[in-house]
């Protein structure tokens, strides 16, 4: 029964997960958006049921190491969220379950030793470079690699792009019109710094000035999420800081920290800067929904282009932003937004899941370059780093060269001419 869920002895997010647990009436609409029950076919792999097993370790009935594979198979994608008329708060029930009961001694050795090395380097844009870096020297004795690490051996890049380092501050091309700070994440600063440049180019141009706070740090959604409390919440009382209490808005490009950050209430529950994290909290946007509130210059390509947009997860369903990425895109004169079979399903990436959860994520990852090349798009737009690695890297596995651009360099490659340039013709045809 649920009165046995003793919110002293859980901590204090015992109440937000006694709050999730008793909400759920378990009326199953949350079933057909999962995309691990759509694919295991599991009740215990569905949002309905493992509310019950969460339940049910919360009660003292069942001991959390029984539950475990299923709270590790889960994305984290709050799909369910969105499809449940009962309101559901499944994303802050599962991260402060995660955090609740962080260790599983059902994990094998070598997914212990994965989640190690993402959670000590990822979110460290240093460590995380020299990491790649590293993999990509050893070359074929990757080869070599114990099967264990193969989900990180996959995911080396071919390449790394240069690193850039963004100005501290970028002033508003002619008049002023708005301030704003940005939160440029980790992973993007390593894998794709032209995100961070280009939305720089794109907001000054708006007439926006731009500060990139030095002492940030990352949003600390990896660590979260993975059930590390105290260093997600150590890097959000870095970020407190570094971003100050001016009031003026902080920018994301990710819709991983973006989410991540609108968490901080909760990742600081119970401690003496909650209220500074919820303050931080309400001043974070994302990129696309602070822009699509501009006048921007008229924006065309000369040619009809259709472009797909995926919805992340963590913009989509966690954060409800749906709209401004899509009206944005609309701006430019002869682009067609075309939408995907299944949009709600997650692409598979979902922070570290690709590393978690090999199988799973390359299935859907499968399944979403399918239906992006169903689409008969020329151009992918997305807003999450994790989303492009993903989808890009499927694609390619399909034979196709479709540019998979964040949101913001797209509206960059319109506004100076380059993205007519990028589009080869073989595109379209490489569909398979
Ligand atoms: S839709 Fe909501 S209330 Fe219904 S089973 Fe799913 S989580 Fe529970
Ligand atoms: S967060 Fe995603 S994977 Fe997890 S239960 Fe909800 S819909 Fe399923």
């Amino acid at each position: 029964m649920l009165h046995r869920i003793s919110t002293e002895t859980l901590g204090p997010r015992g109440e937000t997960m006694a709050e999730a647990v008793t909400r759920c009436v378990h009326c199953g609409f949350c079933l057909p958006t999962c995309p691990t029950y759509d694919l295991l076919g599991d009740e215990a792999d569905s949002p309905r049921g493992r509310i019950f097993l969460m339940k049910e370790v919360l009660e003292g009935n069942l001991d959390p190491q029984q539950v475990a594979p299923h709270i590790d198979r889960c994305l984290g994608c709050v799909s369910c969220q969105t499809a449940c008329p009962s309101g559901v708060p499944y994303g802050d029930l599962l991260s402060s379950y995660r955090a609740s009961y962080p260790k599983s001694s059902a994990r094998s050795f070598f997914a212990k030793l994965r989640r190690r090395i993402a959670s000590l380097t990822v979110p460290y844009p240093r460590r995380f470079a020299w990491a790649l870096r590293m993999g990509q020297w050893s070359g074929p004795l990757t080869k070599l690699a114990p099967r264990g690490l193969k989900p990180l051996v996959d995911l080396l890049p071919a390449s790394l792009p240069d690193p850039q380092t963004p100005p501290e501050v970028s002033p508003a091309l002619g008049e002023q019109r708005a301030e704003v700070m940005l939160h440029v994440g980790c992973a993007a600063q390593v894998l794709n710094p032209d995100i961070t440049a280009s939305a720089i180019r794109v907001l000054t141009r708006a007439g926006v000035t731009v500060h990139v706070p030095r002492g940030q740090a990352c949003c600390g959604a990896l660590h979260w999420h993975m059930g590390d409390a105290d260093r997600a919440a150590k890097f959000a009382k870095q970020n407190v800081t570094a971003f100050g209490n001016r009031s003026i808005a902080i920018i994301s490009t990710a819709a991983g920290c973006g989410s991540g950050m609108h968490e901080y209430p909760l990742i600081l529950k119970g401690d003496r800067q909650e209220a500074a994290g919820a303050d931080f909290a309400h001043r974070v946007s994302d990129f696309s929904v602070f822009l699509d509130r501009l006048e921007l210059a008229p924006l065309s390509v000369s040619r009809p282009l259709r472009i797909a947009y995926h919805d992340a997860c963590h913009l989509a369903h966690a954060q409800k932003i749906r709209k401004p990425p899509r009206d944005l895109l609309r701006r430019i004169g002869g682009v067609t937004v075309v939408e995907l079979i299944d949009p709600e399903f997650c692409c598979g990436s979902a922070g570290t899941y690709n590393i978690d959860q090999p199988e799973i994520a390359s299935q859907l990852g499968m399944r979403k370059a399918q239906a992006i090349l169903d689409s008969g798009c020329e151009v992918v737009a997305l807003g999450n780093i994790g989303c492009q690695v993903q989808i890009e890297q499927y694609l390619r596995k399909l034979g196709s060269n479709i540019p998979v651009l964040h949101v913001a360099q797209i509206l960059d490659r319109v506004q100076d001419g380059r993205l007519e340039a990028m589009l080869t013709p073989g595109a379209v045809a490489a569909r398979g």
